[in-house]
């Protein structure tokens, strides 16, 4: 079905309600299943006798990002014979029958996580639970099976602790995670995967945040939608991504970052690229200082764990509510911090009027990058990045501050729950 074909306003709860349903219908089942469930402990090793040496942190090979470690972790799962042992081998190729589920019909899901090397020398993940339960969810979302997530959490780390420790040396540097899932059964029929490989690599990366600010194309009708009610736009999964390319690569060669993706005739403002969006701005109405992304509840956006991270953050630091200040926050105005829905139009009128403060987009793998531009049709925004820093990076206000405790707490600068220590083993 063309997505644009579908109301946007139809109300979430009657659009998606057999989806939602058969969601929770496939993690009961999987939570439930009498066939062996994913089994971190089981893991066995096969040493890679031939391992590669590791690119210098600017050897431009990593912008390629293809770079991968020594490492990969492999599970099998049957509709027969549920989820078998996991297996911890080199790095190397799969071999997939052509008529493979995930080749015809996009049934793959995947995460995006990164591990630090932290300040003082110790390797962690970042809220690698969260993660874990997302790659779940979106796992059932598309018929593959339901994953425990304690115990690809598990996975996740037992890999990064054999090849952390090669490949991840420098403090203040980052390896990128990606957990996926395929279906990868000979199986042309359209129908629920009877066979998937879960399976974790490690990918080098360059660093990716832009010290000089991201400049974002709003979506038009000509560059199609991201994301539409009773869609698939709150799960990672890879049909999300595929047809959103072409808009992508033509925003770029007009030079642009990313595509600030608009949904309906209203323009609802969704998602910045593959990140979560958050303006700071004046409310038209009273006046007061907020810090606004879309809201999670009609599934059209990804619960991004960056997201997630800054609301929490703003909220305990930064609002009205707050209940510690944090230092660098300790000057700024307090703020109200609001997950509504608003559109490019109330973005405009904000910018026209003074109102608009500041803009950013957070996800993994640009972190979180300040925005210094948006256009839209032929509307050119400047939007304002006040702070510079000691690096001489720009940023909003509170961006920026966020961002600063963002770091702190992956790079070990400040001992926090969300950031994960992994006991480092590598190869033996
Ligand atoms: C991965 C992703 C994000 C960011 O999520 P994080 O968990 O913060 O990395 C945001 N939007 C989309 C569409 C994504 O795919």
């Amino acid at each position: 079905m063309a997505p644009a074909a579908v109301p946007v306003s139809l109300p979430a709860s009657t659009s998606t309600a057999l989806t939602n349903a058969s969601i929770k219908r496939d993690l009961a089942n999987g939570a439930a299943s009498t066939k062996p469930h994913l089994d971190a402990s089981k893991l066995t090793y096969e040493w890679n006798t031939k391992p590669k040496t590791v690119p210098a942190t600017d050897d431009p090979v990593r912008r390629l990002q293809n770079s991968t470690t020594d490492h990969m972790i492999t599970v099998k799962w049957t509709e027969a014979n549920g989820w078998e042992t996991p297996e911890l081998k080199p790095y190397g190729p799969f071999q997939l029958e052509p008529t493979a589920s995930c080749l015809h019909y996009a049934t793959e899901a995947f995460e995006g996580m990164k591990a630090y090397r932290g300040v003082d020398g110790k390797l962690r993940l970042f809220r690698p639970d969260l993660n874990a339960k997302r790659m779940n969810l979106s796992s059932v979302r598309i018929a593959l099976p339901s994953i425990q997530p304690e115990e690809l959490e598990k996975l996740i780390k037992e890999f990064i602790s054999i090849d952390g420790p090669k490949w991840l040396k420098d403090p203040n540097t980052f390896i990128y995670l990606r957990p996926a899932i395929i279906g990868s059964g000979a199986q042309l029929g359209v129908q629920r995967p009877r066979e998937a490989t879960l399976f974790i690599i490690a990918v080098l990366f360059p660093p990716m945040d832009k010290p000089t600010g991201m400049r974002l194309l709003a979506s038009t009708e000509d560059m199609g939608v991201r994301a539409w009610h009773g869609g698939h736009g709150a799960s990672k999964v890879g049909a999300n991504y595929g047809p959103t390319l072409q808009a992508q690569g033509a925003a770029g060669a007009r030079g642009f970052d990313q595509v600030l993706w608009l949904l309906g005739p209203e323009g609802r403002v969704t998602e910045a690229g593959a990140s979560n969006f958050f303006v700071v701005w004046k409310n038209k109405t009273t006046g007061r200082t907020q810090l606004v992304t879309a809201p999670l509840d009609d599934r059209i956006i990804l619960d991004g764990v960056t997201r997630r991270s800054v609301l929490e953050l703003a909220r305990k630091h930064l609002s009205h509510e707050a209940t510690e200040p944090r230092a660098g926050g300790e000057d700024l105005e307090k703020i109200e911090v609001v997950e509504e829905n608003f559109t490019i139009t109330d973005l405009i009128q904000a910018y026209d009027e003074g109102r608009l403060l500041e803009a950013f987009a957070c996800g993994t793998a640009f972190f979180l990058a300040p925005i210094n531009g948006i256009q839209y049709k032929d509307k050119d925004m400047e939007v304002p990045m006040p702070v510079t820093a000691k690096d001489g990076s720009k940023a909003g206000k509170y961006g920026g501050v966020i961002k600063t405790w963002l770091k702190e707490i992956m790079y070990g600068v400040v001992d926090h729950p969300w950031g994960v220590v992994i006991n480092e083993r590598g190869p033996q």
